[in-house]
């Protein structure tokens, strides 16, 4: 039997890649450190998906999903139907608009672009802006990007953003872009809004634009009884930024972007004539196969799937929580947060878990956290809490 050249390379690669494939589950088996639901289970979607006949074409998302388009081998409607969906999560009390973008990052970008140009438009001055020393690094390095002052407010033990710092701080007559932290990476802090917007209302600050960065809480909290916390009807914020990879386990990074219709609109962009449609997103050529994994998947999994999801995270955060504090291992968990912060472990089991590190002398020095994702469940916690408790015994021999 003759074989082609190029079956042949497919196959062996095919063989290549199954053993790649089979050193990454390993690696899934034990990943305790990071933000990353690792329960994608998105293998009915690329049934249909090689069953159709798209996975042999290329779609793309480019432009706007909201507007017309001459390019219609995209996804746009159902990225529409995702916007939609999380408009109506985040209890959205005023026209909004939104894209789906390539990660909590993108979406930060264009919460900093966006504001920046609206708070432009509004005042001729550039904003400040504010964020917590916990808060994600994206922003700051966004912000740098784009040629913004940073005042970086110095965050106090459990991870937010102090107070009195950012009441220090505000410049009362300057144009101000507050990013929130909704969830910091390492403690899981989520910043005071409440208080942090009094001190606003206080020093009248008129021109001020606010982004949430909620790229894993904004994930979950909407299906709890937290749902407030990133209430758009109660904060009046001008986006939010939420990670799909993250909470949601979409198999690649991506992200909600939602913002005021307002602020959209504000974005001025001449009109780009052979889309026919404005744009003001960042990049021009954007994935048509993310939007419909993720309406796939919250179609399919339904409201009370990621309720009862989000429910059973913060069980095992809490039940980690206490087990660590039973071993007397010094360990932390904020409000709200699916993620446990503690001492810093041996290497050996910092490697073995896939843990993440942070440091802070306020809390003793070296640390550590769990993630408690959706792929996170009992057995694996007690595994890891079976190896400390050996550690310690270790130590005390
Ligand atoms: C993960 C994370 C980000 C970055 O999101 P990516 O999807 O990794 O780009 C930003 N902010 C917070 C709070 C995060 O947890």
């Amino acid at each position: 039997m003759e074989i082609s050249p190029f079956n042949l390379q497919e196959q062996q690669l095919t063989n290549e890649y199954l053993q790649y494939a089979d050193e990454m589950l390993a690696v899934r088996k034990n990943l305790l450190g990071y933000p990353a639901n690792e329960d994608s289970g998105m293998s009915g979607f690329y049934n249909w998906y090689i069953q159709s006949g798209l996975a042999d074409s290329l779609m793309n998302n480019a432009g706007d999903c909201y507007a017309p388009s001459h390019f219609d081998l995209s996804s746009h409607r159902y990225e529409c139907k995702v916007i939609d969906y999380f408009a109506d999560l985040l209890q959205f009390a005023e026209d909004y608009w939104g894209l789906i973008g390539t990660g909590g990052t993108d979406g930060n970008n264009h919460g900093v672009y966006f504001g920046k140009k609206i708070l432009w438009e509004r005042t001729g001055e550039l904003p400040i802006v504010y964020t917590s020393a916990e808060a994600h690094y994206s922003n700051m390095r966004l912000a740098d990007l784009q040629g913004l002052q940073v005042k970086r407010i110095p965050a106090d033990a459990e991870g937010r953003m102090d107070v009195a710092s950012f009441a220090k701080a505000l410049a009362p007559n300057k144009p101000a872009l507050v990013i929130y932290a909704i969830g910091t990476t390492f403690k899981g802090a989520m910043d005071d809004v409440a208080a942090l917007e009094e001190i606003i209302r206080q020093k009248s600050v008129k021109n001020i634009y606010r982004h949430f960065d909620a790229a894993l809480f904004g994930g979950y909290l909407p299906f709890t009884r937290c749902k407030d916390l990133v209430s758009q009807k109660l904060w009046h914020y001008d986006s939010l930024a939420i990670s799909g990879h993250k909470f949601f386990g979409i198999d690649e990074p991506c992200c909600v972007f939602v913002c005021r219709k307002e602020v959209f609109d504000a974005q001025q962009n001449s009109n780009i004539p052979y889309l026919e449609s404005s744009m003001p997103m960042i990049s021009c050529s954007r994935s048509a196969l993310t939007p419909l994994k993720m309406y796939w998947l919250l179609k399919t999994k339904g409201w009370y799937y990621y309720a009862r999801l989000a429910l059973v995270c913060i069980k095992n955060a809490e039940y980690l929580h206490k087990e660590l504090l039973k071993l007397k291992w010094p360990a932390w968990r904020n409000n709200a947060s699916n993620i446990v912060y503690f001492k810093r472990p041996a290497e050996e089991i910092m490697h073995k878990y896939s843990l993440a590190k942070d440091c802070d002398k306020r809390l003793g020095g070296n640390l550590a956290h769990i993630v408690v994702m959706p792929h996170v469940k009992q057995p694996l916690l007690e595994r890891f809490l079976k190896d400390l408790a050996k550690e310690i015994v270790g130590q005390e021999r």
